[in-house]
This record gives structure tokens, C-alpha cells and sequence, in this order.
């Protein structure tokens, strides 16, 4: 019996594998997605989405969903705790200043996870597995997938949405660059008996933030960067020393933090693929992209590469075309966006650790210009997406 050929395979079940694999199977295809674990790993981690990636998710049906384990973010309190000879003036950017009511949502990772693949079970068109992806082989008009287990399928295109270590990527040949840096971020949830006032706080110290992000009532979730020894040494900690460690360092600001669920630490990298697109394999998000928490850069840049894919395949598929035909237009679509914002949260994060004066005047110039000045506030606010440069955004 001839094996059904998909329209699109989708390798990776995070929220950028969730995301391609429903907005594709809406738009008509016929979806398969790999990786979708029975329940999602908490990791203590969460996202600030932009209300840009919010309006895609809307498009998929699930805004709502992801808003009810999440918080506003309506302003941003930037910090500076560096010790710098000139230090940078305590700035507060509200989103009614560009006429927004909130920047975003900060929603836990796992929840995103969760919401994305209980939406993927209820959508036509769309099966969802829990099975890895081992090798391909290119077979002209189509792909031939082996899958951890031994089974194969055939697809007209392969979605690589299978995080930085991204098997798809490296068997498609395409070469990507990593720069480490010497930075790890712990992650984790902290109760605490002040009100955030939906205010993400951020602390900018030498070794980069110590963020304080709201993710429900009385609680926020913590990013706080630091020297990778520094972060294993924490990690020894009892929960209690921990907690207290991090009261001190916020100056108690919400009162005395109490840490719920896990603790990770996560070494920080930045990872670029050479190309988005090869032959009839296309890269998404982390797979294509990685970045340290600057500007909450990276699960929104990933969710841009997913509505331009979505937007591309749904178009040829509605004129009855071979979805690899749109591959290209994708790539074109995204390249300059992602080269760019790499470059951008570099810059910031090395501004961020350098230990050199210049950069200090620089930072406590650009934030009190960004403080004192309410259009260029304003503007600044609006090309960050939410984010002012010098200060270097990290809502995590
Ligand atoms: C501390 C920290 C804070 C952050 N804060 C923010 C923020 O505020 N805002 C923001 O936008 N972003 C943020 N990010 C980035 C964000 O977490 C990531 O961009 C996002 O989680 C990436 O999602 P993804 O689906 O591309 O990859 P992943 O979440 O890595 O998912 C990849 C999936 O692929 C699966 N997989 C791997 N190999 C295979 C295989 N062979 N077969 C099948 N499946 C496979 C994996 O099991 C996994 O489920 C932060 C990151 C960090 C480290």
C-alpha cells in the first residue's frame, strides 16, 4: 500500500513546534508533529510574550487560555546595581506612555507547553506524537523520515522546530555559529508578600540582570544572570539560603521571596544558523535562532518566524502548490529581522558585563535621556518593542 505523503512534518514539541504545527494544519495541511511529551517539564522558566506574539496566538484560539496562567506587564522598572562609578538613573517606562494598556504577558514555559498541546489534539488535520526524529533521506519531491522508534513517514516539507541542539538542522547540513557567553541564568518562582503591581523590576548588575517578572498575584518569576561557577554554587544552596540570598539582592523590594517548584540553571549562548532554509527543510526558532534573555528576544522571534511560515505554506497550499515552492520566500521573509536583533541583544549584553567606563556613561546617559525626554522615551520604547536601549531589556 502507497504510504501517505504529509504535507508538513513538524519535529519538536515546544511551544514553536505547537504553534507551526496549528497554525499550518488551520490553513489546510496535513500535519504531523513529533516530540509533544504527555506532560510538559517545568523548568521554572516563563516567557514575556510581546502583544505582537499574542495576536498570532490569538489566531490559533489559544490567547485566552495562555493569558489565565500568566500576568500583565504595564510598566518596567530598570534598576541599576552595577556599582559603576556613574550610575545610571532608576528609570520606570509605563506601556500608557505609547498608548498601550499592557507590553505583554509573562506566562510560565510549561504552561505555554501545555495550553499549545491541548489546542494541537483538538485541531483537524494534525496528529500529535510523542516520537523523536532520527535521520532523513531527500527524495526529490518529497522526504523520507525515520523516527527514533524505526517507522517512516513521507512529507513534502520538514519543519525543524527542534530547539538549539536541533538533530533536523544538522541533518539537513546546515551549519550554524555559537558564541557562549560567560553568563548562566537561574530560573525559578518566588511568592512574596508585597504586590508587583504588574511591574517587572530589573536590576542591572555587573555580571547582567536580576529580574523580578510577574507571573500571577504575589508572584513573580525570577532571571537572574550570573558567572556560570557562581550560578553551580548557588545551585548547592538549601531553598531557604537561596530565597534569603535573593531577598538581599533585591533589597527586599516585594518583601522576603519564598521559592516554588524548580530551580534550573541555563548556560547562556547565542546561536545563529547559516541559512533558514534547505532544500525542503525549514528552520524555526530556536532551532534557527538563540539568544541570552536580552529584550525577551527569543521565544518572540521565534513566534515571528512561525506566523511568516504559517502565512507562506497556507498561501501555497491555497493555490494547490507544492509547499517546498514557499520555502524560499519564507527564508528571504525572516533573514534581515533575525541577523538584526542578533546583533542587537550582543551589543546590549556585552554592554551590559563590560567592565569599561565609557559603556557606564553611555548607560546612565541613555537611561536618564530616556527618563527625562518623553519622546525619545517613547520612540525608544516602541522600536524595543518594549524594551530601551542602554538599559538592555530582560523581562524573562
Ligand atoms: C532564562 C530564560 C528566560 C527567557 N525568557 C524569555 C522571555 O521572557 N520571552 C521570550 O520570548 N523568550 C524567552 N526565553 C527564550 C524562550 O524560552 C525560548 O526561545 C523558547 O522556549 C524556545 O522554544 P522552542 O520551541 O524553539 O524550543 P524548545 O522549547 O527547546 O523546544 C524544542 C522541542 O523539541 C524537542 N526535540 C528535540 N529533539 C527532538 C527530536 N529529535 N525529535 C522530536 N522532538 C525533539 C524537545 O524535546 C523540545 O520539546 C528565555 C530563555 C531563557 C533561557
Amino acid at each position: 500500500m502507497a504510504t501517505k505523503i504529509l504535507d508538513g512534518l513538524v519535529v519538536g514539541g515546544g511551544a514553536a513546534g505547537l504553534a507551526t504545527a496549528i497554525g499550518l494544519a488551520q490553513a489546510g495541511l496535513s500535519i504531523r508533529i513529533l516530540g509533544v511529551p504527555e506532560t510538559p517539564r517545568d523548568d521554572g522558566r516563563s516567557a514575556a510574550l510581546f502583544q505582537s506574539s499574542l495576536d498570532f496566538l490569538g489566531t490559533l484560539g489559544v490567547e485566552d487560555a495562555l493569558k489565565a496562567h500568566g500576568a500583565p506587564l504595564r510598566a518596567i522598572r530598570l534598576i541599576d546595581i552595577t556599582g559603576a562609578l556613574v550610575r545610571a538613573p532608576t528609570t520606570t517606562f509605563k506601556a500608557a506612555e505609547i498608548g498601550q494598556e499592557v507590553f505583554g504577558w509573562n506566562i510560565p514555559n510549561a504552561k505555554i507547553v501545555e495550553v499549545l498541546s491541548a489546542a494541537a489534539r483538538q485541531t483537524a488535520n494534525l496528529t500529535v506524537s510523542p516520537d523523536f526524529f532520527e535521520s532523513f533521506e531527500a527524495l526529490g519531491d518529497r522526504v523520507r523520515v525515520t523516527l527514533q522508534g524505526g517507522e517512516v513517514l513521507e512529507t513534502r516539507v520538514l519543519i525543524g522546530a527542534d530547539g538549539q541542539k536541533s538533530r533536523v538542522r544538522d541533518a539537513a547540513g546546515i551549519t550554524h555559529r555559537v558564541k557562549p557567553y560567560p553568563q548562566a541564568a537561574i530560573t525559578c518562582r518566588l511568592t512574596h508578600p508585597r504586590d508587583h503591581e504588574d511591574i517587572s523590576l530589573e536590576f542591572h548588575t555587573r555580571e547582567g540582570p536580576f529580574t523580578f517578572v510577574p507571573v500571577g498575584d504575589g508572584c513573580s518569576a525570577l532571571v537572574w544572570i550570573m558567572k556560570p561557577e557562581k550560578a553551580e554554587a548557588m545551585l548547592t544552596l538549601s531553598r531557604e539560603a537561596l530565597a534569603e540570598t535573593i531577598t538581599r539582592r533585591s533589597n527586599a523590594i516585594l518583601g522576603a521571596v519564598t521559592i516554588e517548584g524548580p530551580i534550573a540553571s541555563v548556560p547562556l549562548q547565542k546561536l545563529v544558523a547559516d541559512k533558514l532554509v534547505e532544500g525542503r527543510v525549514a528552520l524555526v526558532s530556536e532551532a534557527a535562532h538563540a539568544f541570552p534573555p536580552i529584550g525577551a528576544q527569543g521565544l518572540n522571534l521565534g513566534l515571528k518566524d512561525v506566523e511568516a511560515l504559517v502565512k507562506r505554506l497556507g498561501a501555497s497550499h491555497a493555490k494547490g502548490e507544492d509547499p517546498a515552492s514557499a520555502l524560499p520566500a519564507y527564508a528571504r521573509d525572516r533573514k534581515l529581522d533575525v541577523e538584526m536583533r542578533s546583533a542587537g541583544v550582543d551589543v546590549l549584553n556585552s554592554a551590559l558585563i563590560a567592565d569599561l567606563l565609557p559603556f557606564d556613561l553611555a548607560r546612565a546617559a541613555g537611561l536618564a535621556v530616556l527618563r527625562d525626554v518623553a519622546p525619545i522615551r517613547r520612540l525608544a520604547m516602541r522600536i524595543g518593542g518594549w524594551n530601551a536601549p542602554f538599559g538592555g531589556k530582560i523581562p524573562a
